[in-house]
């Protein structure tokens, strides 16, 4: 625990909450800005919001946070497949999860 990085259980978690909870934040702050503007945009403003936060949230979890290591505590980044690998930065572990990125 000294690294202080999510464990790759939570990383799978936070791959599907964050994107949700941005999503839920931005349509709700950029349909209030449309709003504000146009009323008709307020629905444009949801829509536009809540893609830009799925999509943006979901490739910083993806590529930008890695997960902790079950090895060595390191950095192990998201690899996308079927199953989805996790492999170390530090000692070239890979870590096969039993879930796939790709549907099943
Ligand atoms: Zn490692």
């Amino acid at each position: 625990m000294k690294s202080g990085l999510p464990s790759i259980w939570l990383h799978l978690v936070l791959m599907i909450a964050l994107p949700f909870v941005a999503a839920v934040g931005l349509a709700a702050m950029f349909s209030w800005v449309a709003e504000q503007w146009e009323p008709i945009l307020g629905i444009v403003g949801f829509l536009a919001g809540g893609i830009t936060g799925m999509l943006v949230a979901r490739a910083f979890v993806k590529h930008k946070l890695p997960a902790r290591c079950p090895m060595c505590a390191g950095p192990t980044m998201y690899q996308d497949g079927n199953p989805i690998v996790y492999t170390c930065k530090t000692c070239g572990h890979a870590e096969t999860t039993r879930i796939g990125s790709e549907g099943e």
